[in-house]
């Protein structure tokens, strides 16, 4: 059987400042080594100052992922040496001597089926090698310490998935869940990473470094699979080791070099005492959480009468639920989350669509009032839609200026109606024969205006026409 474990690691890129100065947590900001300090520069003599928030955020990821959360935590150091790490040691946490980590055993549910969390832990993210250059002998390393110090969480499963299918499902859900938790943007470039450890039947754990992404990870699992039961398969033992995705190849590589935990000689990082987490605070903690991803679902599904796969859309993204929570009344939640799950979708389906987008709540319950009171038909909400998502302007602006109104007028109609007749007269002559044709003539009047007639309107002028 193939087990899969998996290391997720989590930017806290909602939060103002990074883990132990007061730098910003959002450095894609700026440029090039220039949101950085003595502190997370490791200069002689600077003291880390612990983000007390980031403590908070780590706790109520753990309690979301249905960890044990303890009353104190405790800081190590891990050292190594390597450029993107100006003090030559993480400050990350670790669970021994009695002393934990922000959270563990905890669990997810992937449909059905339950993938334990072994641990989360809080720690700072290093700084970021850019590599440039052509070749092997030309190439330079660039080092960014922008990101050196930002909060990170590093979420790590017990081997408890069978195929990379689960693991990705999983990512998913946890994505959803850490965005709706108000904590992090997995969204954002190079916010959320995995790595992941593979074994199958009687062979050994062999782990995947060096993923730039989900896509590739679910790549990488897949190769990794079928190399050892083709090793097991020839009778050669697959050996313990630490592989690099090579993302040009598309193939996993042996790394020569293996760390153990003990390489890094981890000691308790004495700057920085215990922390406690107060019962008070977890309590505190636990109520202000967000509303669950499922328990949302479920809320628009029996309030609502929303169907059960348009609530799992609205419910899962949170975008999409926010929009929908402002902009619904009772009475139109279910016309609202239709508009959204159907024509709005395709018009911000990226981050970078959100974030130029000028819609509004309110724009999409004036669009919903306008459609019930017959001033706009559905399918030209569509185009009113677009043009909002692009300008901003307001449904009555438009309904003014781009020509968007129903058709209803009879004259105008039957005008359109005669002209669809003399083009159409085989049609025609089908429907005289055969009533339940005359739909190919509605739809005739509806493309010529451009789906603005009132399609109730037309059935009636035509059926009337052909007598
Ligand atoms: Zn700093």
């Amino acid at each position: 059987m193939t087990k899969i474990g998996l290391e997720i690691h989590c930017q806290l890129t909602k939060l103002d400042s990074k883990l132990f100065c007061s730098c910003k947590a959002n450095y894609r900001e700026f440029e090039p080594n220039h949101n950085i300090c003595p502190i997370c520069m490791g200069l002689p003599g600077s003291l880390p100052r612990l983000n007390q928030k980031a403590v908070e955020s780590a706790t109520s990821i753990a309690m979301a992922l249905s960890c044990e959360t303890p009353e104190k935590i405790a800081f190590f150091r891990k050292n190594y040496f390597y450029p993107d790490l100006p003090k030559n040691f993480q400050i990350t946490q670790l669970n021994v001597y009695g002393d934990m980590s922000v959270g563990g055993e905890g669990h997810v549910d992937v449909k059905g089926k339950k993938i334990k969390i072994r641990r989360i832990q809080l720690e700072e993210d290093p700084g970021r090698l850019i590599y440039e250059g052509e070749s092997e002998r030309t190439k330079i390393t660039l080092v960014d310490y922008n990101r050196a110090g930002t909060p990170l969480v590093e979420i790590v499963t017990d081997p408890d998935f069978e195929n990379p299918r689960q693991v990705r499902i999983f990512l998913n859900i946890l994505s959803d869940l850490l965005e709706n938790l108000g904590v992090a943007e997995p969204g954002l470039e190079g916010a959320m990473r995995a790595d992941g450890n593979v074994s199958i039947e009687g062979g050994n754990k062999v782990e995947i470094k060096n993923i730039n992404s989900f896509h590739d990870l679910e790549k990488a699992l897949h190769f990794e699979i079928t190399r050892q039961q083709s090793l097991s398969e020839r009778g050669i033992e697959i050996s313990q080791e630490t592989r690099h995705w090579d993302d040009k190849r598309k193939i996993t590589v042996s790394s020569r070099s293996k760390e153990e935990d003990q390489d890094y000689r981890y000691f308790l990082e004495n700057d920085i005492p215990w922390v406690k987490i107060s019962q008070e605070t977890r309590d505190s903690l636990k109520k202000n959480m967000p509303e669950s991803i499922s328990s949302k679902k479920e809320r628009f599904v029996a309030k609502f009468n929303i169907a059960p796969q348009v609530a799992d859309i609205l419910a899962s993204d949170k975008y999409y639920s926010d929009l929908f929570e402002n902009a619904h009344s009772d009475s139109d939640a279910k016309d609202i989350a239709n508009l959204i799950t159907t024509d709005l979708m395709g018009f911000v389906d990226t981050k970078e669509k959100r974030e130029e987008s000028k819609l509004t709540s309110h724009h999409l319950s004036d669009l919903i009032t306008a459609i019930n009171d017959k001033t706009l038909t559905r399918t030209s909400s569509k185009t009113a839609l677009q043009e909002i998502v692009k300008s901003g302007k307001s449904v009555k602006e438009l309904l003014s200026e781009m020509d968007l109104g129903q058709v209803s007028d009879s004259t105008e109609i039957e005008g359109i109606i005669m002209q669809v007749f003399e083009e159409e007269t085989q049609a025609v002559l089908d429907a005289k024969e055969n009533p339940e044709t005359v739909n190919y003539l509605v739809g005739k009047v509806m493309q010529k205006t451009k789906g603005k007639a009132d399609p109730t309107k037309t059935l009636e002028l035509i059926k009337s026409k052909l007598g």
